[in-house]
């Protein structure tokens, strides 16, 4: 019988197991795809730091994008999905039943479900991000249109969907995001990126990134830029008095009239709220994991009467939302491919110790 690596968290800090485990046949209403590429998120990192609990032995990894090389008849006239397409796997599963489900809100089940949470010992054994292969329900898929190259897509997989769906909240609460003319993002990862290029995309004249230091690692800043910052502020060199009246004078002597947390770190929090004008509105989806707490002034949401969200999970729907974004947007896709390092599988260890040591933009996993 055919078979196939997988990598396999053993342990909190310690090194991932290359596992090759048998092929078979995917069950009714599931696929089976082979890897194009699969991402490593933060969370993942979290996750393997022992910040997010997992049941060990497990194949973590959210972000798979492969070929469909398997599947039922009936499915694939059901679905639409065919042997050969490709396909992003999304491994959200909300009951539907809950009270978040039942008013349109799925991506807050309050009984939410994975794909990818299955014992690596028991078949189909590839259930996460980090293996040649991938199985799931095929309810879960979402096809990659065919203008679209598949690893180009898998770059912002989760990023994409994420920050869309904070977007998608803040219009549901009659926020009209492209009217302003000065929006903050903090931080420089994935999502900060996928928000500076969905803020340029809006037109907005003032997209400024905020990051702890730009001297560190410039081609951070650089390909902030390239993807519609208008600037990127370093914190340590200006300081946020600084940062705040040079905000105030681009705003009409107002604050920010929109900030995007997606740095993870709780100062930013603090922070972003003091730079935004009366009435602002604050979009939190980046504080991922607990990393302590901090002191912030609650008099600001009072006395400025800001706006937070709070977003954390995406819908199936945002991932559709998010291939229209890249299909409409061809002028980045170049871009994010060169954020791209590429490694196999069996180097997941090397991956992950890059990735951990920001050596990467984005990391990926392809196939060999
Ligand atoms: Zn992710
Ligand atoms: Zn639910």
């Amino acid at each position: 019988m055919e078979t196939a690596k997988v990598a396999v968290m053993v342990g909190i800090n310690e090194p991932f197991e290359i596992r090759e485990y048998p092929l078979t046949i995917p069950e009714e209403g599931m696929a089976q795809m082979k890897l194009i590429a699969s991402g490593v998120c933060g969370t993942d990192i979290h996750i393997h730091r022992g910040k997010i609990p997992v049941a060990l032995p497990a194949t973590i990894g959210h972000e798979f994008v492969g070929e469909v090389v398997n599947i039922s008849e009936k499915d694939s006239v059901e679905s639409g999905i065919k042997i050969g397409d490709r396909v992003i796997v999304d491994i959200a599963c909300p009951c539907g039943e809950c009270l978040l489900c039942q008013n349109g809100d799925d991506a807050n089940c309050v009984h939410m479900s994975v794909t990818n949470g299955g014992n690596v010992e028991v078949a189909p054994h590839f259930y996460g991000g980090y293996g040649e292969y991938n199985y799931s329900p095929v309810s879960n898929l979402v096809k990659i249109p065919d203008t679209l190259d598949a690893k180009m897509t898998s770059i912002f997989s989760c990023a994409g969907p994420t920050t869309l769906h904070a977007f998608r909240l803040a219009k549901d609460a009659n926020e009209h995001v492209e009217r302003a003319n000065v929006a903050v993002v903090q931080g420089a990862g994935p999502v900060a990126l996928f928000a500076i290029m969905y803020l340029s995309s809006l037109g907005i004249p003032n997209v400024i990134v905020l990051v702890p230091d730009t001297e560190r690692r410039p081609e951070k800043a650089e390909l902030a830029k390239k993807l519609g910052a208008t600037e990127v502020l370093s914190i340590h060199k200006l300081g946020m008095e600084n940062i705040c009246h040079h905000i105030h004078e681009l705003n009409n002597d107002m604050g920010a009239d929109l900030v995007f947390e997606a740095s993870g770190a709780p100062i930013a929090v603090a922070q972003g709220m003091s730079l935004l004008r009366n009435r602002g509105l604050y979009l939190i989806p980046g504080q991922y994991s607990n990393s302590g707490g901090v002191e912030i002034q609650p008099q600001l949401i009072t006395f400025n009467a800001l706006h937070i969200i709070g977003s954390s999970q995406y819908s199936i729907s945002d991932v559709h939302a998010y291939l229209k974004f890249l299909e409409e947007n061809p002028h980045f896709h170049e871009t994010i491919l060169q954020t791209a390092r590429c490694y196999k599988v069996e180097e997941i260890n090397q991956a992950f110790q890059d990735a951990e040591a920001g050596k990467n933009q984005k990391t990926l996993l392809v196939s060999s």
